[in-house]
């Protein structure tokens, strides 16, 4: 995809994908040997390998995931499994209560940074806890240890949303910024137009596909240095905005763009010959026939049909050709260039 057409949720998507899948992966092989481990002093309830199966499924689920939204839902799958797990193997070790913060501060964490929305965070970390709180049903000796573990449990989850909206910022700062940067590389800052990478990309990408026949149309504005050095360089600008206008109009549908200077360029793919001629004619005629702020403004037009097998270079000096062809026939006309 075109980067230009390209959504801040598909970017984040791309972006958030491998990331999650990685750490899933790991968490998953982690609660294994975790538990592979503990079995070596105190033989475990083969259930618990359960939950790394279920881990298992879940890393499948974000592997198909095809959105943000089901990263974010099959990856709270995946912590609270993994959260359950080593609730339980705690249990089973007989000292929950000492695993109890880091169990949950570490699953839910590291993973803030990995989602898409500050509520995706807020909402996994509140998952991870709840589920904690069920699985392990901690029995505080204290009241005072209750309050601190509730205090920390609260500042990690805003810490966990903080964390979350700073990468979701940065996030879209670097996406509207990658969007400037190729507004700016393809377009023509003066009319707006694709300026000639754009044209030239396209155009590639069209006869590579090389279906439709393709015609060449190099325009130029007759006498712009009369318009310039007449009524100054200011005039000169708009006239040429205006002029990019009227032309946009009419080559609609087909790959359109400002070359450079007073030079424009259409790209078309069009049934043959006579109805490449008819497109020049009808933007001969419809620059003609606008008067730019009063101005009678022209513009030559050299047409070249892509032969078969002919390079990019050849096909734009074909139509060069025809368009100094029609500059000395008189300008304000087309001319179509010798195959
Ligand atoms: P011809 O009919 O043979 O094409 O003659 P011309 O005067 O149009 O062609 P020439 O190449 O002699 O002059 C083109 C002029 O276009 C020269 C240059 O100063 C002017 N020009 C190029 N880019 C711009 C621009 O962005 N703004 C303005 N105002 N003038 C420009
Ligand atoms: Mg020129
Ligand atoms: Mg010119």
């Amino acid at each position: 995809m075109h980067a230009s057409q390209e959504t801040l949720e598909q970017k984040s998507f791309a972006q958030l994908r491998p990331l999650k899948i990685s750490s899933e992966i790991l968490a998953t092989a982690v609660c294994l040997l975790v538990l592979v481990l503990a079995n070596t002093s105190q033989a475990l309830s083969p259930w618990l390998y359960g939950y790394c199966l279920v881990a298992g499924m879940a890393c499948y689920l974000t592997y198909r995931a095809r959105t943000t939204r089901q990263l974010w839902l099959t990856g709270m799958l995946l912590l609270c499994t993994c959260t359950a797990c080593l609730g339980s193997l705690a249990i089973a070790l007989g000292n929950p209560l000492l695993w109890f913060l880091p169990i949950g501060l570490v699953l839910s964490l590291p993973v803030s940074a990995m989602h898409d929305h500050p509520l995706h965070a807020l909402s996994t970390g509140g998952a991870i806890w709840a589920t904690l709180f069920y699985v392990v049903q901690p029995n505080f000796d204290r009241q005072l240890d209750l309050t601190l573990t509730l205090i920390l449990i609260t500042g990690s989850l805003l810490v966990a949303t903080l964390v979350c909206t700073t990468f979701c910022r940065t996030r879209k700062d670097v996406f509207d910024l990658q969007r400037q940067l190729h507004g700016m590389a393809y377009k023509d800052a003066l009319t707006g137009l694709p300026n000639r990478r754009a044209f030239m990309e396209q155009l590639g990408a069209t006869l590579e596909q090389g279906s439709a026949a393709l015609f060449f149309l190099m325009i130029d504005i007759d006498d712009f240095k009369k318009i310039n050095d007449g009524f100054g360089h200011d005039v000169g600008d708009r006239v040429l905005v205006e002029v990019a206008k009227v032309l946009r109009e009419h080559s609609l549908g087909h790959n359109f763009a400002r070359l450079g200077g007073e030079e424009f360029a259409v790209a078309a793919q069009v049934a043959d010959v006579s109805a490449a001629q008819a497109l020049a004619g009808s933007l001969v005629e419809a620059v003609h026939s606008s008067q730019v702020y009063g101005l009678m403004v022209s513009i030559s037009v050299g047409l070249a049909q892509h032969a078969c097998e002919e390079t990019l270079f050849s096909l734009m000096r074909r139509a060069d050709l025809a368009l100094y062809e029609a500059k000395s026939a008189g300008k304000n006309r087309h001319a179509l260039a010798a195959s």
